[in-house]
């Protein structure tokens, strides 16, 4: 019997609930332990606290003896709190966090044994950190990578650790990271956003994207994960037949949560808390033993920072609770995939949502003209946008079976597609006064109304206004959200300098009012923007070729998306902004196609080694046991056997027929990867993805064949119902 899988399933009945009581109000618990304003009013002096302030604020400059100042407060704050070593804490471009610790512990010269931070450490790092993905910069210009602190967002300490967020950059100035990027393009936003907000407020000095991300995560057992070499070592299952039960009767959406989740929950939701990210949602997700978890919106930067930071709390605390997290966008066949929802917004300093209509008709075309300059943005760069999400495992939630096709649209229900059908009537040049009065009652005062007893909510969107922000819900579960945060705002930033030049040329040069000027510009790009618009079923085949007649671009996966990456129109794009120059862009294409094809080749070799070294001897084992059985039979009724043993030779024959099948396909499969390695990148990535990986799904098909066919008992891995409902 093999040991393994039925350990795990004893040592799952045998789990100590761990019990977790909230014994402080969460309110309370917020951000104590994060360097944050009010820590720094009560640690720094009152100019050291105002030029952090400024630099978050405005981008100042923070002067070396500032620093040291601020390094001497953070680290009084951080040794009271009883943190021992301090890091500069970043994300390069595996998509996970880095940090390498440093005790405050010296020893100087004198032999006296001190608590050292000074300025120097909190402001830059070297790190070795040779090893991280550069996509050739650093071979290219040799050059040394160094981490250099983001003052806006705030010292936090984990683990008796002072963790200080960073950008990671080469010496010779390129990003090799996914914050420096970010940075660049949240300022894009910001100026160009600035600009065309004060259109309607002239006091607005500061516009800010928000992101409230949500994070669908699913929770196994680690002991039943730690039976499955392909979920320890890929993240997902690359075989598995479906439980008899899976989510068809929706009973698992929105129930209550199990015990020994919510104590995790319970216990993460703290960590959380003291770690300043303000976590409001927990809830049973659709899929069996899926969930989700999500914050109160904030500022972009400080969100991206804290959903990374929050996918490795989730895996340290889950080990206290024996638990495996699956972030992977499709670590079960046959039911939902996991997700990562972009809310995303833009935000006056003066706290105003932009994409939230306001009170008079003013606001209202406020908010119509960041509205429709979204929705053109996306039109003009859905293939940027589709490229921004592509990842190996976000393949099987985009274009794959039971999913959404990688077709980027924009949902914004009916109501607001009326409205923008009336504003493309607007007379083309000057308005009346007859016809702008009427606009302004009828049709852009009336928005707020409309979208008060606005329910229609689209699921199958890939892009969704929902009220007061546009759901980004194509983003994959594992991905860093600086990624399509870093595209989204970039594009919106674009479209906002070319939709205020449209405008002031109107006033300049047509001698137009302002309003007149913006109705006119807002008209076009109207007209301009339709086909990004789709209300129907994205699931639907039907939709498939309707985008296609609307020249909407659709990229199967990962490898055909990511192409747009490095065209010339991006590179231009991203290099005018300043978000990204060639080499970087180039960097980056690099990087994601590299680590698509490591993925699906060790995808590719843990199935090789899964169906050869576990499924065959089993099924080879259970052959035994039938033909014992069948010889048996023999001995007992001579000739008439067969009689007897119909069903038992029908088994063993298709049990041979499989093994044939999973044997010749691992060998054709390994013969694909050995000719794929030997070809260059864009030609390897395309093997990989069209001779390789299709392997994976036939061998997966045989091998679930047998799981059917083969006693229970002998099974060695364990089962999608045991993954999935047992707990
Ligand atoms: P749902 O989309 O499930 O109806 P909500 O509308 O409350 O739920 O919001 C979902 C997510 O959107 C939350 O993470 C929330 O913080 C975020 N969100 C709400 N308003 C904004 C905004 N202005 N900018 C960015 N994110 C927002
Ligand atoms: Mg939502």
């Amino acid at each position: 019997m093999p040991k393994l899988r039925f350990q795990a399933l004893a040592a799952v009945q045998n789990r100590e609930d761990i019990k977790i009581v909230d014994i402080e109000k969460r309110s309370s618990l917020y951000g104590r332990n994060v360097f944050g304003e009010q820590a720094m009013r009560q640690y720094l002096s009152k100019s050291a606290f105002v030029s952090v302030q400024n630099a978050i604020a405005k981008g100042d400059q923070i002067k070396r003896v500032t620093a040291d100042a601020i390094a001497s407060g953070m680290k009084l704050w951080a040794l009271e709190k009883g943190a021992t070593h301090y890091t500069h804490w970043f994300q390069p471009l595996t998509g996970a966090t880095a940090e390498k610790h440093d005790a405050f512990f010296e020893i100087t010269s004198d032999g006296h044994v001190i608590e050292r931070f000074d300025g120097g450490q909190l402001v830059q790092q070297e790190p070795d950190a040779s090893s991280f993905p550069n996509g050739g910069i650093r071979n290219t210009f040799e050059a040394r990578g160094y981490t250099a602190w983001d003052p806006t967002s705030p010292a936090f300490i984990y683990e008796n650790t002072l963790c200080i967020p960073t950008v990671f950059v080469a010496y010779t100035g390129e990003a090799l990271d996914f914050k420096t990027p970010l940075l660049r393009a949240l300022n894009a936003v910001d100026s160009a956003a600035t600009d065309v907000a004060r259109y309607f407020d002239k006091s607005v000095s500061k516009v800010t994207a928000t992101l409230g991300w949500e994070q669908e995560f699913f929770l196994i057992d680690s002991a039943l994960a730690a039976a499955r070499p392909d979920i320890a070592l890929t993240g997902r299952t690359l075989l598995g037949h479906a439980s008899a039960k899976g989510q068809q009767l929706d009973d698992h959406y929105f129930g209550s949560i199990p015990t020994r989740v919510l104590n995790y929950l319970k216990n993460l939701e703290q960590e959380c808390l003291a770690l300043g990210i303000p976590v409001k949602t927990r809830h049973n997700e659709v899929a069996p033993n899926q969930f989700e978890i999500a914050p109160i919106f904030e500022e972009a930067n400080l969100a991206v920072d804290h959903n990374s930071l929050l996918m490795d709390v989730m895996e340290k605390v889950a080990e206290r609770h024996k638990f495996k997290v699956l972030f992977h966008e499709k670590p079960f066949a046959g039911i939902n995939g996991s997700g990562k929802h972009n809310n995303w917004s833009l935000a006056t300093d003066e706290g105003v949502n932009l994409l939230s209509p306001g009170k008079t008709p003013m606001k209202n075309l406020q908010f119509l003209t960041f509205f429709v300059n979204t929705i053109k943005a996306v039109h003009r760069y859905e293939e940027l946008l589709r490229a921004s999400i592509a990842s190996a495992g976000n393949d099987h939630r985009l274009g794959a079976n039971e999913a959404p096709p990688g077709i980027i649209s924009v949902f914004i229900g009916t109501q607001l597609t009326n409205v923008l059908n009336e504003l493309e009537k607007v007379t083309d040049g000057k308005l009346s006064p007859q016809e702008k009065t009427d606009l302004k009652l009828n049709v852009v005062g009336k928005i707020p109304e409309i979208l008060l007893d606005n329910t229609d909510r689209n699921r199958t969107s890939p892009f969704a206004f929902t009220g007061n922000k546009f759901e980004f819900r194509a983003v994959g579960a594992t991905a860093n959200c600086a990624n399509p945060m870093t595209v989204l705002n970039t594009i919106v930033a674009q479209q906002l300098i070319d939709f205020k030049k449209a405008v002031d040329a109107l006033i300049d040069q047509k001698d137009m009012k302002k309003d007149d000027a913006i109705f006119n510009v807002l008209r076009e790009y109207i007209k301009e923007s339709r086909n990004i618009r789709f209300e129907g079923d994205g699931y639907g085949a039907a939709w498939e070729k309707e985008a296609k007649k609307r020249k909407l671009s659709h990229n199967r996966n990962t490898i055909e998306a990511l192409g747009v990456r490095i065209s010339k129109d991006v590179k231009a794009l991203f290099t005018s902004l300043h978000i990204m120059n060639s080499v970087e862009v180039e960097a980056r294409y690099e990087i994601e196609i590299e680590e698509y094809i490591k993925r699906v080749q060790i995808e590719s070799r843990v199935l090789g080694d899964v169906a050869r070294n576990h499924i065959i001897p089993t099924a080879v084992h259970y052959q035994n046991v039938l033909i014992k059985n069948v010889q048996g039979l023999k001995a007992i009724y001579g000739d008439e056997y067969s009689a007897f043993a119909k069903a038992q030779t029908q088994i063993l024959k298709s049990i041979s027929d499989h093994i044939t099948h999973i044997d010749a396909d691992i060998t054709a499969m390994t013969e694909m990867r050995k000719r794929a390695n030997g070809l260059d990148l864009n030609e390897r990535a395309k093997a990989y993805c069209t001779k390789v990986f299709p392997y994976l799904e036939v061998i997966r098909n045989h091998c679930d064949k047998l799981e059917l066919l083969v006693d229970d008992e002998l099974w060695p891995l364990p089962k999608y119902r045991e993954l999935l409902f047992v707990n």
